[in-house]
């Protein structure tokens, strides 16, 4: 055999290879792992050069995968100052003057200040108006802020001067410019009213978008992940990801992009997203296609068998749903894997009928997966297993926006029937199915320790005195494990070389302070993440 490289050492490692469950040392060269074994072989694997880093006491997994991000799209969806935190009018006003003090923004110069991720719940019930801009700012600042839903903003009186909006306006979408008394309040809902201002917005220079991007990925893998399924190919993503791909350190984690179909695009555009598959790099690759059948039961898109409490979310997000499926057909038969966003029981059941009736499965078998299943009926849950379609979830949505007591916008316009079928992860996993586990970045936080621990727990991590939303779907430590590692390789079709630790496996690992098989779920949301390994490189390391 020859030398490691790399050996890295601890107190336990979760192999999740059944053949060995358990070791204390993997040996890596070359991006693979050569052997996996106890500290006593260490010493037959070490050559002259083998770095060998001892972690003690932690536990090392195999690298995690989060199943759905966005971070091409996310890049603009963050720009500027953090306001998640929020939760006063006060606190709005603190963290917009301490966002411009730290990065030296020239507010009276006339440049912009841009923030995001601001509940709206922040404003404690009073109207949510620019008041708070100005009471930070001035009168004259730029400000635009991204709500946390990424479909609205808030921008300052300067903002809105230098758009032009003076008065309500006139939308073909259900947009909108809120006015108080016949003025505007600064307060944008849905895409065509934010872009009046955003548009205004200086796009940023590609030095700073690809430092950002860059910054992005490193800080996913310090907290574990060595990979993402990136749900966006669009506009700038490919010179991106070759950019910092071509740097000397490479991307610090692997992405795996799927570009989007849309119901307006036509038959160039699936031959285009066919012709993108051959599309790689060092350590990225385009390998699916994006689909969305609807949109969001919180915005009354989403589509149901049975309108919800407003009378809304039934119709398809494709006015002619006949068209996904032959969209899904075309791609399967050129071997595309398909992704398709799917929320209400009647846009999951088109999903499943779709894949049911794929002429096509018999050839080599290509993966399917939906996202999100937000309410799911009895009669489907079976379906995922014997279709071999993967549930890609995201356990955070339900704990951060949902409430035990229904009391929450989502479960009130789904009524108590439909919301008591809530985010089903462990009946799809006792039900057989595969389930892969994600953040959706920037919805929510892609911290993977967190989303494990929520998926266990079925409230958010550190916060006991949170009732847990249906405890029955929470899932064993294992199987949120797996859903980050072995069940996400096999959703990519890389079952035989990812996910585990095992001789001949991808070199990705990740090592924690607690382990997350028997750590207390709230305390492994904060464990230490001491070392980050992608293809048998360290890309991060306490
Ligand atoms: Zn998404």
């Amino acid at each position: 055999m020859t030398a490691a490289q790399l050996v890295v050492v601890a107190d336990t490692v979760h192999t999740l290879d059944p053949a060995r469950p358990h070791a204390q040392a993997v040996a890596i060269a070359d991006g693979r792992i050569t052997a996996v074994g106890d500290r006593a072989d260490v010493g037959s694997w070490r050559g002259k050069d083998t770095e060998v880093v001892d972690l003690g006491a932690a536990t090392v997994t195999p690298g995690l995968v989060d199943g759905h991000v966005h971070p091409v799209m996310g890049l603009v969806l963050t720009a500027g100052i953090d306001l998640s935190a929020v939760r006063t009018r006060g606190e709005l006003v603190g963290a917009l003057r301490a966002g411009v003090a730290d990065a030296g923004t020239d507010v009276r110069g006339g440049a912009w200040v841009r923030g995001w991720g601001l509940d709206p719940n922040a404003f404690e019930g009073a109207p949510i108006t620019h008041e708070p801009l100005v009471a930070a700012l001035g009168p004259d600042a730029l400000v635009h802020i991204t709500l946390f839903d990424a479909h609205s903003a808030l921008v300052s009186p300067r903002a809105l001067e230098l758009a032009g909006i003076t008065g309500p306006r006139e939308f073909r979408s259900g947009a909108s410019v809120v006015v108080a008394d016949g003025r505007p309040t600064g307060h944008l809902l849905e895409l065509e009213a934010v872009d009046l201002v955003g548009d205004l917005l200086p796009s940023e220079a590609p030095e700073q978008r690809r430092r950002r991007f860059r910054d992005l990925l490193q800080s996913m893998a310090a907290v574990g992940l060595v990979g993402a399924n990136a749900m966006d190919f669009e506009g700038d993503s490919a010179e991106l990801v070759q950019a910092v791909a071509q740097e000397e350190a490479g991307l610090p984690i692997r992405l795996r992009f799927a570009p989007f179909v849309m119901p307006q695009h036509g038959r160039d555009h699936l031959d285009h997203v066919v012709d993108l598959q051959r599309s790689a790099g060092r350590r990225w690759a385009v390998d699916g296609a994006k689909f969305m059948v609807d949109g969001t039961i919180d915005g009354g898109t989403a589509w149901l068998e049975e309108a919800d409490t407003h009378g809304e979310s039934t119709a398809p997000f494709w006015p002619d749903p006949a068209e996904y499926t032959a969209a899904v057909e075309f791609l399967t038969a050129r071997g595309v894997p398909t992704v398709t966003h799917a929320i209400g029981d009647a846009g999951i059941r088109h999903v499943l009928r779709t894949v049911a009736g794929l002429s096509t499965r018999t050839g080599p078998v290509v993966p399917h997966r939906i996202e999100h299943i937000e309410t799911l009926p009895d009669d489907l849950v079976e379906e995922f297993a014997r279709l071999d379609v993967t549930a890609s979830m995201q356990p955070t949505h339900c704990t951060h926006f949902t409430k035990a007591d229904h009391s929450d916008n989502w479960s009130r316009r789904l009524g108590k029937v439909r919301a008591d079928r809530a985010f089903r992860t462990r009946d799809l996993r006792d039900a057989g199915a595969r389930l892969a586990l994600g953040s959706d970045w920037p919805v929510a936080p892609f911290d993977p320790r967190a989303v494990i621990a929520d998926a266990r727990l079925r409230r958010t991590a550190g916060r006991v005195e949170e009732e847990p939303v249906l405890p029955g779907q929470a899932l064993t430590a294992l199987m949120a494990l797996e859903g980050y590692t072995t069940h996400a390789a096999t959703a990519a079709g890389l079952g035989d070389r990812a996910g585990t630790v095992r001789a001949g496996a991808r070199a990705d690992l990740a090592a924690f302070g607690l382990d997350p098989l028997r750590a207390d779920p709230d305390e492994f949301a904060q464990s230490p993440v001491h070392l980050t390994v992608v293809d048998g490189s360290v890309v991060h390391r306490a």
